[in-house]
């Protein structure tokens, strides 16, 4: 297990030796001790990123080649891909089964953009008078991607493996919570070839490295993922070196389902969008609106199954609920469940939880008759926590849906195909799941609207936040 920094291509131990611990949240056992970057560590790892970005061997690597590279790494992760998802599960608490599907979107993310890296060609243009004139796409230059703890290595798979196409060096900020993928991802980029620079790894504080790589006049972008408040501040702090940056935020998505709607299946697609990833996942249908005609039948199946997801070992196969990320997280997340039996009607779970007499864990929770205003409801709780809000008609459902600062995400549950995209239409969220929930892929952008943030990750599109478009002009 890696638990040194990684600068240009080699492991070292922070410039001051300090190290922070690493926590197994469904222990509480240390799983190890990673080194603490400080300032000075910034600096080596933007001054090796520059040097690998201005380098021959990188300006004159065929694109082709860069795709090569992305492909084999995409290749050394699915080799290793059991030793990467048992250190996503040893530092996150998420069952196995969970890191298995974001380890394998991450190896997916890399090959679809190995794929597209000899292809971003720019246009001829047809301007007035006697002139040639077109356009050619550049790399913007290094790049600084920040990540969240919810999904380690697939979040920082949406930054590197774009970036890298493009011709940007990276280096990766991972969540002090859960460093060891990131580790174990650069080892993989090393043995694929990448060149010293293209991609490194700094483990340490939110507010010296990933403060440091937006402030620093050698990054010119930054791809963040996280909070909506963190984001603020990063869009502040990237103002004085107008740097290019990406904010994908917080949420609180609503998830519709409409009396017409196939009822089983939403109720899967309600459980699913809410409970995978313990809840901690920027795009958890988190509120959700049921028309009143069959409100009682479905928070009765949903109680019934949630009072099945027992917390249980993220190691074993039977597991669907695993450790929330740290006891920090457990304790804010129980705090909202304080606030949410004062408020609403507690029909599951509601309580914290231990395996085995230790770790943080929290049951499978669901609140009933709950309304705007309320703190479960309008604020990202982050957690495995369900706020059901009832409704009457089309119209209602669109106005509670849109009742929010963020817009990430969404669902619409029903029969009715015209009913589902003109509500499409109308939810301001960067995604919309029709008769299904929280699937994702390499191809598809996502993204947020208003306090979800700005720029997208994934797809084509992503790509355009990695590029500059250079204009030339030849007189004829
Ligand atoms: P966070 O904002 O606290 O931290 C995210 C990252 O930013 C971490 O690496 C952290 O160390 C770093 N950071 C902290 N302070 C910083 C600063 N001043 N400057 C630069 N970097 C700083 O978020 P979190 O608690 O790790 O993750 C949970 C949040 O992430 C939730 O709000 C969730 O919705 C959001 N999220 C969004 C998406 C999305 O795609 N929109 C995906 C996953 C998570």
């Amino acid at each position: 297990m890696k638990n040194d920094l990684f600068i240009n291509n080699e492991w070292s131990p922070a410039s001051s030796g300090d190290r922070f611990e690493v926590i197994n949240p469904a222990t509480e056992e240390v799983i190890t001790e990673v080194a603490s970057a400080t300032p000075d560590d910034v600096e080596r790892a933007v001054a090796a990123a520059r040097a690998c970005f201005e380098s021959d061997e990188w300006q004159n690597m065929d694109a082709r080649q860069r795709g090569k590279l992305l492909v084999k790494a995409a290749d050394l992760l699915k080799e290793r891909m059991n030793d990467v998802c048992e250190l996503e599960t040893l530092h996150n608490g998420k069952p196995l089964f969970e890191s298995r599907i974001d380890a394998s979107m991450a190896s997916e993310t890399l090959r679809y953009y190995g794929g597209w890296a000899d292809k971003l060609g720019g246009e001829t243009i047809p301007v007035n008078g006697p002139f040639l004139t077109f356009t050619q796409r550049e790399p913007v230059g290094v790049v600084g991607g920040i990540v969240p703890w919810n999904f380690p290595l697939n979040l920082a798979a949406w930054k590197f493996a774009p970036a890298l196409a493009a011709g940007c060096p990276i280096i990766i900020k991972p969540a002090s919570e859960t460093p060891l993928t990131a580790l174990a991802m650069a080892e993989i980029m090393k043995d694929a070839g990448m060149p010293a620079g293209a991609f490194q790894v700094l483990t340490g504080g939110g507010s010296t490295v990933g403060a440091g790589l937006v402030k620093h006049p050698g990054v010119d972008k930054i791809s963040f993922t996280g909070s909506t408040e963190v984001g603020k501040g990063l869009m502040r702090d990237a103002a004085d070196t107008l740097k290019r940056i990406t904010l994908e935020l917080g949420g609180k998505s609503p998830n519709i389902i409409f009396g017409d709607a196939d009822i089983k299946s939403a109720v899967r697609g309600a459980l699913n969008g809410i409970f995978y990833g313990k809840g901690e996942v920027c795009a958890a249908g988190s509120r959700l609106l049921v028309e009143r005609s069959v409100h009682d039948q479905v928070v009765e199946e949903l109680a019934a199954r949630a009072a099945r997801m027992v917390p249980g070992d993220p190691f074993s196969k039977d597991t669907r609920l695993g450790a929330v990320v740290s006891k920090k997280q457990q304790e804010s997340v129980l705090s909202y469940i304080e606030a949410g039996k004062k408020e609403a009607e507690l029909v599951a779970g509601g309580n914290a939880a231990q395996v085995n007499g230790k770790g943080y864990f929290v049951e499978a929770t669901i609140f009933d008759q709950a309304t705007p205003g309320m703190k479960i409801v309008d604020e990202e709780i982050f957690g495995p926590v369900l706020s059901v809000i009832s409704f009457d008609g089309v119209e209602e459902g669109i106005e509670l849906a849109n009742k929010t600062q963020y817009g990430l995400a969404s669902g619409i549950w029903t029969q009715d195909i015209k009913k589902a995209f003109r509500i499409a239409k109308a939810i301001k969220a960067g995604t919309v799941w029709i008769n299904t929930y929280n699937f994702y892929d390499p191809a598809a952008p996502f993204g947020g609207y208003k306090a979800s943030g700005f720029g997208r990750d994934l797809g084509r599109v992503a790509l355009e936040g990695y590029t500059e478009h250079k204009t030339v002009w030849v007189s004829l």
